[in-house]
């Protein structure tokens, strides 16, 4: 059975020899992320290079995405290594201090600029939340902290504001090199990490285009700011061409009780906004150290498919963990479990009827009304999109429907990219030498040969007057398998 939606998987020391790609590839990931948060770019250049020509290898399109570091903000490191936090103690965040002469009663920062954001009464957490300091008061560039919740602290650990409110820019001078980097990779996506607003995404796109970059970009959902009220959340959207609910630091600056119900929201916003999502983080956690998800990990992964989201994401259980390939095979079965329950196709039917859109544009009136008769005319087992940029099956597979949605296109990077796109298959054709009146005709046929039509089915297809013309689809042809086609 055809999974609508897709898997995310990060790239680390657990997976990125030849044979484990391959075998993730196998067990159904369709996109990879390189984490420049670690590794060098040289480290990068050559993973990317595998992934490409193992998928090559094996016949499939799998899309890179590049994910910035952004301005993490971490405190420096201990004498020892780490040290042992109790509750209760009293602890200095100093940014004059050496960084690295930490010991029990302070540590150094990575962010120097820290003591200026915070203010008394402030809560700070540290290690993902694990640790978590209430500021007492401020003296100089020294923050000092009352141990709230303490626990093993070790080097370089990330430390975020609970309510957000940090100054730091979302691109750094290392961001800025992995820019060039990532852009010479020719990678399909960028990851922004941190934005605050459109501004950051636009200053990032600008960038990543001057240095010659040609992916999407992708903003990761992570700050208290970019979610406080629903304009700049949209426009932070708008301004992209897919977004990640990046749960880890998002929680950690909203709350974990908050976290639900906002990743509903970023998920049918985008979805809205004909923008792709991806959801994030912690999704098989468990599954670092065991071969078997946990239930709430299965329902987690369950609702974020019945959400609508396009894709699910692997973070260190494919990374670092001890299991990747049966990761990648659990979460690969808990989507087709939700793509296959009735329930979902009532919900689905639900949502898409709420859905009403006025398109503005042709290619938009064409993709829904696509849609439209697609989920209404009986017998039709296949909509298929002819397409120069992946626009046209993209705003399609915003809307809710059970069939497949083929994009037939001849250029591979733009089958790359709606490898991240829920409910569609690519299709690799060249229509240039096909006679125009017979193209229709070799199509249908190509989706029989696949076997996902027969006789007396019925087809939907849309495209443009000219092959090899972006934004152009203007046409809507409904096709019955087996009659004569022009
Ligand atoms: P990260 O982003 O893994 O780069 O931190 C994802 C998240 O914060 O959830
Ligand atoms: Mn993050």
């Amino acid at each position: 059975m055809f999974r609508r939606t897709k898997i995310v998987a990060t790239v680390g020391p657990a997976c990125s020899s030849e044979e484990m790609l391959e075998s993730l590839i196998k067990a159904g990931v369709n996109v990879f992320r390189l984490n420049f948060s670690h590794g060098s770019a040289d480290g990068h250049r050559t993973v990317a290079k595998r992934i490409y020509a193992t998928a090559d290898k094996l016949g499939t399109n799998i899309a890179i995405l590049a994910d910035l570091q952004g301005p993490k903000i971490r405190i420096a490191r201990f004498t020892e290594g780490k040290v042992t936090l109790n509750n209760g103690a009293k602890f200095i965040l100093d940014a004059d201090m050496d960084e690295e002469s930490g010991n029990e009663s302070a540590v150094g920062l990575g962010y120097k600029a820290l003591p200026q954001d915070c203010r008394d009464g402030d809560t700070l957490l540290l290690n993902d939340g694990l640790i978590e300091m209430k500021v007492n008061h401020i003296q100089g560039n020294a923050i000092h902290c009352t141990v709230v919740a303490g626990g093993v602290l070790s080097n370089n650990k990330g430390l975020n504001r609970m309510g957000g409110g940090l100054t730091a820019k979302a691109l750094t001078e290392k961001d800025l090199e992995d820019i060039q980097t990532a852009a010479s990779m020719n990678v399909d996506y960028l990851a922004l990490s941190f934005p605050r607003d459109a501004t950051d995404v636009n200053e990032a796109r600008t960038l990543y285009e001057k240095a010659g970059g040609k992916g999407g970009i992708i903003a990761k959902i992570e700050r208290a700011e970019a979610v406080a009220d629903n304009t700049n959340l949209d426009q932070i959207i708008l301004a992209s061409d897919g977004v990640m609910v990046a749960r880890g630091d998002l929680a950690i600056e909203i709350g974990d009780a908050e976290l639900v119900g906002v990743q509903k929201h970023i998920t049918w916003r985008a979805r809205h906004l004909d923008r792709f999502v991806i959801t994030a983080t912690q999704m098989m956690e468990s599954m670092i150290n065991n071969p078997q998800p946990t239930r709430a990990e299965v329902s987690d992964v369950a609702n974020a498919v019945l959400d609508g989201t396009d894709a699910v994401m692997l973070s260190a259980e494919t990374a670092t963990g001890d299991f990747p390939e049966a990761t990648v095979r659990a979460m690969d079965r808990i989507i087709l479990g939700a793509e296959r329950s009735y329930q979902m196709r009532d919900q689905l039917d639900n949502q898409w009827k709420q859905d009403n859109r006025t398109p503005s544009k042709i290619d938009e009136s064409i993709a829904s009304a696509a849609m439209f008769m697609a989920n209404r005319l009986t017998g039709v087992k296949a909509i298929i999109a002819m397409t120069e940029t992946g626009a046209t099956p993209r705003m399609m597979s915003r809307i809710r429907s059970g069939l497949p949605i083929f994009a037939f296109t001849p250029h591979a990077y733009c089958q790359r990219k709606m490898a991240v796109y829920r409910g569609i298959q690519t299709v690799h054709f060249e229509s240039a030498n096909i006679r125009p009146e017979q193209i229709n005709q070799r199509v249908v046929d190509l989706l029989v040969e696949l076997d996902v039509v027969k006789a007396g089915d019925k087809v939907i297809l849309t495209k443009g007057d000219y092959v090899n013309v972006n934004g152009g689809t203007n046409t809507l042809k409904v096709i019955e398998v087996g009659g004569v086609i022009h």
